[in-house]
């Protein structure tokens, strides 16, 4: 099965795909971590893409295709992927179309996360994360158990990511209403549009998602 998560910033996708991909063993892809590791590493693509990140612009349609096809032609005959962050635009979403045809396998279905603009903004301000396994945690709503200590790895480089500054963030959600709401029309048209409520805790929204899936493979 292959899964496409879509919302604006904070709507809970990055988590939720982590979660979903353990539990139906599907490989994960999220191209928010991609280009942040790539700017940890100082690559050329990292240089090229870090202001652009921490403006809160979206990196163009160019350089993510060339990402996506690389990550997608390395896919073995695993049961499937769940793509994060991906795609963000129009000409994005349609060329995946054209890339998974070229694959013979196509989107099963899309997660679209509806979340108030308000929980969002809250939510990104107080958003932490690990910088070592990648864990997320918010300083009010679900902070980690020790005081600055990754409940996962035991890490304590908890650190707040450079585009959830609040200007920043404002950037990011006009982003996302110009270029990447659309995209929930150009699913729908396509019939696997799956609405999730977002503004859930994480064990709910997770149990919606399961089921909801479980109703279109039935
Ligand atoms: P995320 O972790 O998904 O919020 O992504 C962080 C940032 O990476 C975004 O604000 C964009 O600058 C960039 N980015 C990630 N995925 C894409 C994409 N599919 N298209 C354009 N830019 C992207």
């Amino acid at each position: 099965m292959n899964i496409i998560v879509l919302g604006a910033p904070g709507a809970g996708k990055g988590t939720q795909a982590s979660i979903i991909a353990q539990k139906l063993e599907l490989k994960k892809f999220s191209t928010g971590d991609m280009l942040r590791a790539e700017v940890a590493s100082g690559s050329e693509l990292g240089n090229k893409v870090q202001n652009i990140m921490n403006s809160g612009e979206l990196v163009s349609d160019e350089i993510m295709i060339g990402v996506i096809v690389e990550q997608i032609s390395s896919l073995d005959d695993s049961k499937g992927f769940i793509l994060d962050g991906f795609p963000r635009t129009i000409a994005q979403a349609v060329n995946l179309d054209k890339i998974l045809e070229e694959k013979e396998c196509k989107v099963d279905c899309v997660l679209a996360f509806d979340v108030d603009f308000d929980v969002l903004v809250e939510r990104l301000a107080g958003r932490i994360y690990c910088k070592d396994c990648g864990t997320t945690f918010h300083e009010v709503f679900s902070p980690p158990k020790q005081g600055g200590i990754c409940d996962n790895c035991g890490s304590v480089n908890l650190v707040r990511r450079d585009d959830d500054k609040r200007e920043v963030v404002t950037a990011r959600l006009n982003k996302y209403l110009e270029m990447t709401e659309p995209l929930i029309n150009y699913y729908q048209d396509k019939k696997n549009l799956i609405i999730v409520n977002g503004d859930n805790d994480v064990a709910k929204v997770t149990q919606e998602i399961l089921k909801k899936i479980e109703l279109i493979n039935a």
